[in-house]
């Protein structure tokens, strides 16, 4: 089975590619999270522990949390991004300019 991955940044690294084919397959290929606009086909893998709240650690620790099949859940692009994008509401601002 020939599957297309796009490669996201930092992330790189064959023991990052094993979990998330892992977790990926675990999940039968949903997306766990189910957010408002969800399309349901798992393509990527979700921190449950965002890394970013887990800084501080040793580097070993943070590999294993950061590899750790328990803090990982399938999640589609739209859920994926919409977490990874921080927790602020999208706000999209319209300025409008008056001449
Ligand atoms: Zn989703």
């Amino acid at each position: 089975m020939k599957v297309t991955q796009p490669r996201g940044p930092g992330r790189g690294g064959w023991a990052w590619r094993q979990a998330r084919k892992h977790v990926l397959e675990r999940d039968g290929y949903r997306c766990q999270l189910r957010l408002p606009g969800c399309t349901g086909r798992a393509v990527a893998v979700d921190h449950v522990v965002p890394l970013s709240r887990i800084r501080g650690l040793d580097p070993a620790s943070y590999r294993q949390i950061a590899l750790d099949p328990q803090n990982l859940r399938a999640a589609c692009t739209h859920c994926n991004s919409t977490r990874g994008a921080g927790r602020r509401p999208k706000v999209v601002r319209v300025v409008s300019s008056r001449w």
